[in-house]
């Protein structure tokens, strides 16, 4: 791509309008190794004038119908669309991730806006009549409000769909929105919010796009009581953090993953073994359905091991504008250095290592470890990194207790020709979700998705959200 119209700095957008700070944020190059440019960093100051703006918004955006907010959400989708190839470079350069994911990205993004406004259409209320003795004739209303302002606080690894994911049906269902993007990634949810903010009216207020480091306007944000629903995908730290200062708010945290792909002799090791390498090195594993743990039948580990050695065979890191590259580097220099130290731990506790294990810089080389120990912290601890991590069990009970055994409970994939012991499994894992004979994979948010214990707390998907995000009021008649 020759193309070099990344915007290289982004301000503030508060009450409608841009806004010029001192501090500022230093975003990375990730496709040039340079930097890219800078984001304005919004203080204490600037974190509360935006509440205010989206305290202001509540009332015009909730005097909006479903029909105007459908018609925004469908001309931004179009919009994001028109500026796909803008949007594209910046994940690519921003995230450090290959130009062919990071248009596929650009795509999710759209379609959520476009499927928010569809499902908001769906939403036309209720009309409720007595049903019990006594009640004869008794007639109510039920209608959706919004809840008022919701708090979107935006990930790393998918700069641009995760926020779409958030904001879309935060809009849809009429509220006011408070943005809060990744420090690392912001400007993508920058160029969003001035696509949006260009191709519709929006009231003042509605969207507000307030960059900014978490330690520093977090509990700012997250503590106030103008806010009435967060909408957080991060790591279990800070969602944990958030949640304490949160208060009595609508909470939808996406936190971390672990997640394990059970290998049950009679798999088909073929499909397996494509499936879970794509799923553990897809954008070097900087996902929170990254396949983690590989958990093997004793009868089949060594087998599956050699099929993981194959398919991994040409996932190598290259340039990220090339059409053909797979893998890209990681975030930064620590997290680099966080997968260097799970991946040392588990060798020293006595895992094999069959390819890579190595980093260069921020580049970690796609990684299979054989023969790992049950009690690695691999095992255990989200790696966030490209490395499929083998080990093995010797029966169902087994398998559950390792895939269990960890604080997070996310995603999970069972492989198994047997139907029943593959919905006994699914029914037993704890997980949010888990895909049977494939890798973790959600869509665009036709389905409820979300983690239990430090995974998170509640669930996300366009109509879901839509409804964590609306609340009823009843108009008795
Ligand atoms: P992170 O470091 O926790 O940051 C996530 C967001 O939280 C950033 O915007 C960050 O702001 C903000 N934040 C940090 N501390 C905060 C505080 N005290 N108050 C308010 N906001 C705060 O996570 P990340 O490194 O960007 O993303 C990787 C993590 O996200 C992984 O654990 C991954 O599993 C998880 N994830 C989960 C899902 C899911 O659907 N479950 C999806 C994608 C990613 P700053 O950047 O300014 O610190």
């Amino acid at each position: 791509m020759t193309t070099d119209d990344v915007p290289r700095e982004h301000r503030l957008f508060i009450d409608g309008e841009r806004r010029d700070v001192s501090d500022s944020i230093a975003v990375r190059d990730l496709a040039e190794g340079a930097p890219l440019g800078a984001v304005s960093a919004a203080g204490e100051a600037e974190a509360e004038a935006a509440l205010a703006a989206a305290q202001r918004a509540k009332r015009p955006m909730r005097e909006t119908t479903v029909v105007e907010r459908a018609a925004w959400l469908e001309a931004i989708a179009e919009r994001i669309e028109s500026d796909r190839d803008r949007l594209a470079e910046t994940i690519v350069r921003e995230a450090g991730k290959p130009i062919g994911s990071a248009r596929g990205e650009v795509g999710l993004a759209a379609e959520r806006f476009r499927r928010a406004a569809a499902e908001v259409r769906d939403r036309t209320g209720e009309y409720r009549e007595g049903s019990t003795e006594g009640h004869e004739g008794w007639r109510a209303l039920v209608k959706h409000e919004p809840v008022g302002t919701v708090l979107c606080v935006g990930p790393y690894n998918y700069p641009l769909s995760t926020v779409a994911y958030q904001v879309a049906p935060a809009l849809a269902a009429g509220n006011s929105v408070v943005l809060k993007p990744s420090s690392k990634t912001p400007i993508s949810a920058g160029l969003l919010t001035e696509l949006a903010t260009e191709a519709v009216d929006l009231p003042d207020g509605a969207l507000n796009y307030v960059p900014g480091r978490g330690s520093v306007i977090g509990d700012t944000l997250a503590g106030d009581d103008r806010v009435n629903a967060i909408a957080m995908t991060g790591s279990s730290a800070a969602g944990e953090r958030i949640a304490r200062q949160s208060g009595i708010v609508e909470l939808h945290l996406e936190l971390g993953g672990n997640a394990p792909a059970i290998i049950f002799p009679d798999a088909d090791l073929e499909n397996a073994a494509g499936a879970c390498t794509a799923g553990s090195l897809k954008f070097a594993g900087q996902r929170c359905s990254a396949v983690s743990r590989v958990l093997a039948h004793e009868s089949v580990h060594d087998e599956m091991v050699e099929r993981l050695d194959a398919t991994m065979e040409g996932w190598e890191p290259g340039d990220l504008f090339e059409e053909s590259t797979t893998l890209g580097p990681l975030i930064d220099e620590s997290q680099a250095e966080w997968v260097e130290e799970l991946v040392e731990d588990a060798v020293e506790s006595g895992a094999r290592v069959v390819r890579g294990g190595d980093r260069d810089g921020v580049f970690f080389e796609p990684t299979l470890l054989a023969e790992v120990p049950h009690d690695a912290r691999i095992v255990h601890e989200e790696q966030f990194g490209p490395v499929a991590a083998v080990t093995t069990f010797g029966d169902e009970t087994g398998a559950l207790e390792i895939a269990n055994g960890g604080e997070y409970a996310l995603d999970a994939a069972v492989f198994t020709t047997d139907h029943d012991r593959a919905l006994r499994v699914a029914e037993r894992v704890d997980a949010g979700a888990v895909r049977i004979n494939g890798a973790p994979s959600h869509g665009l948010g036709d389905v409820p998705f979300g983690g239990n214990k430090a995974s998170g707390i509640g669930r996300e998907g366009i109509g879901t959200t839509i409804e964590a995000f609306s609340r009823k009021k009843s108009i008795i008649l």
